[in-house]
């Protein structure tokens, strides 16, 4: 087998592994609206669904199953009383493969607090959280989404990225299931939409959601604890949480996430992750459409093909991996009006 096939057949084979569900509710959107062009799946990027104010004894296990069904993942943002309440439940949360986010102890107005009553809303939770799940959440939503300089401050110094939204489905508001659909309809790839764990309305509007997303070639992924914005999933957000596994027989997978966008250019991420066994080395080739240029590389040794669109990227150093351990390299692609994703692949000596 060729060097070239055998990378086309990891790629392939990563695909069918690693974007089957993806692939599975891209069908469904297909059929829930007729006429619609079905896009590829997560062609057009990522988006994040999230949940407030639970676990809820009343809810959470209705929301854990529309999500299941429809294949999606979201991001649940805890209160930390909540938790303590229901640590069943957060486990759960976690179980199903969905990352847990902090939204303070007793959601109350945190810009009206000092710095260290703030401190104690923020760092209880994360306690609550790590002691129900094993998590140690990074990502942090201020109630109502009132935020200021102290806050941030506090959050600085817990490691929290502040998630706002850039979408509020209005579900606290009394909005209907259609209503939170079509609000859903608007998110634009890197967005996050607001909802609650407390609602039926918002349980029912979840397979619609996401077969509307895979219409649209939108895929519910995670939010990143640097950027804040939805990006592919990488299982960092949750240490220790069951992720999509690896191919059968493949040692190792990469994952592509883009982390920044600029009028001309863009910087991508890809995580490689060993699978079930531990791994001495990697190599990850990463594959550009159009007129686009990689101008710049980190934390890894790349080589070029002739065409200069095919970057082989190799460990700095020893490429060792534990089993499901991962590791990250970037790089900056210049568009030259070409903004697909890389296709990116992973492969083991
Ligand atoms: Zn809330």
């Amino acid at each position: 087998m060729s060097r070239q096939r055998a990378a086309a057949l990891v790629a392939a084979v990563l695909t069918g592994a690693g974007l089957l569900t993806a692939a599975a509710t891209s069908q469904a959107g297909a059929a829930a609206v007729p006429g619609a062009r079905a896009a590829a799946a997560c062609d057009n990027g990522y988006v994040a669904l999230t949940y407030d104010d639970g676990p809820n004894p009343a809810t959470t296990q209705s929301l854990l199953t529309a999500l299941r069904n429809a294949g999606a993942r979201a991001t649940f943002f805890n209160t930390g009383q909540r938790v303590q309440q229901n640590p069943g439940l957060a486990q759960a949360q976690v179980a199903a493969g969905h990352w847990v986010a902090n939204h303070s102890w007793s959601h109350p107005h945190l810009t009206q607090m000092s710095a260290a009553q703030i401190t104690q809303e923020l760092s209880s939770t994360q306690s609550a959280i790590q002691s129900a799940t094993g998590v140690t959440p990074r990502l942090f939503r201020p109630p109502y989404g009132e935020t200021n300089g102290t806050l941030q401050s506090v959050e600085a110094q817990l490691g929290l990225r502040e998630v706002i939204w850039s979408v509020d489905s209005q579900d606290w508001n009394g909005a209907s299931t259609s209503q939170i659909v079509a609000a859903a309809n608007t998110l634009q790839a890197g967005g996050v939409i607001l909802m609650h764990d407390a609602y039926q309305t918002t349980i029912s509007a979840v397979p619609q959601i996401v077969s509307n997303l895979a219409a649209r070639g939108l895929c519910p992924g995670m939010i990143s604890p640097s950027t804040g914005r939805a990006v592919a999933p990488d299982g960092s957000g949750n240490p220790g949480t069951p992720t999509t596994p690896p191919p059968s027989g493949g040692a190792c997978t990469a994952t592509y996430a883009e982390t920044q966008r600029w009028g001309d250019r863009f910087n991508g991420q890809v995580t490689v992750r060993a699978g079930s066994t531990a791994i001495t080395s990697w190599t990850s080739i990463v594959r550009l459409t159009g007129g686009q240029r990689v101008s710049a590389t980190w934390n890894g040794t790349p080589s070029w093909d002739s065409s200069g669109t095919v970057m082989t990227m190799r460990p700095n150093g020893n490429g060792n991996l534990s089993p499901g351990a991962s590791t990250s390299f970037g790089f900056t692609v210049m568009a030259n009006g070409t903004w697909n994703a890389p296709t990116v692949t992973c492969s083991t000596p």
